[in-house]
């Protein structure tokens, strides 16, 4: 089964996406984790699109098909869970008619909704993991002993450098001009359903498995 998840920057998406992974054996394709593996392997591409996540924009829509295209190439059975993507109206057509070539659609498109007062608090303290990728929070999770990964013991972290104030409103901007209309579109096609993504992560997670199994 394929999934779509849609919301704002911080609204809890790759959390729950991971918890898919090892709930249920789905595949997570995160094209900003994919942007971000890009950015780092200095290539002429990764500069150029290091300065646009800087600035909180859109990377182009023929990149993050092109990376989508290729991982879907090598997916093999596994359900898709596909987070941070599509983004653009463009980049929804792209993925249908992917996914129609493989003749595994979309099953679910699930919206996790939340306050935009809430996502400054929840991006700013945000940090993971640098070796299994878990993700913390300065106040609301931090690690159980100080300085040390609770899932792998790890004592290296990291910080998005698009996590902060300035690049937040960027992306919130992007995501309401170009993404959100989505929603209609996916509403229409009877795929969209909403859960609270401004509850307890076990919570939202309860209600994400309940549209899953319906
Ligand atoms: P995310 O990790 O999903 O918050 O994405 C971080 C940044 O990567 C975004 O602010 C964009 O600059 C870029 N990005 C991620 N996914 C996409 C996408 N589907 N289309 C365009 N840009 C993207």
């Amino acid at each position: 089964m394929n999934i779509i998840l849609i919301g704002p920057p911080g609204a809890g998406k790759g959390t729950q996406a991971k918890r898919l992974v090892a709930e249920r054996g789905m595949v997570q394709l995160s094209t900003g984790d994919m942007l971000r593996e890009a950015k780092d392997s200095g290539t002429e591409m990764g500069q150029r699109v290091a300065e646009v996540m800087s600035k909180g924009a859109l990377v182009t829509d023929e990149i993050v098909i092109g990376l989508i295209a290729e991982k879907l190439d090598s997916l093999g059975d596994a359900g898709a869970i596909f987070d941070g993507f599509p983004r653009t109206l463009a980049q929804a057509d792209a993925l249908d008619a992917l996914l129609q070539k493989r003749g595994t659609p979309i099953a679910h498109v699930i919206e996790v909704r939340v306050n935009d007062e809430a996502l400054v608090a929840r991006i700013s303290g945000r940090f993971s993991c640098a070796s299994c990728g878990e993700v913390y929070h300065d106040v609301t999770r931090p690690t159980r002993q100080p300085g040390i990964c609770d899932v792998c013991g790890s004592t290296e972290f990291t910080r998005r450098a698009d996590d902060n104030e300035e690049s937040l409103r960027a992306r919130l901007m992007s995501y309401y001009k170009q993404t959100s209309p989505l929603l209609g579109y996916y509403h229409a096609k009877g795929q969209l359903s909403v859960v609270d993504g401004m509850g307890e992560m076990d919570i939202v997670a309860q209600q994400i498995s309940a549209v899953l199994d319906h």
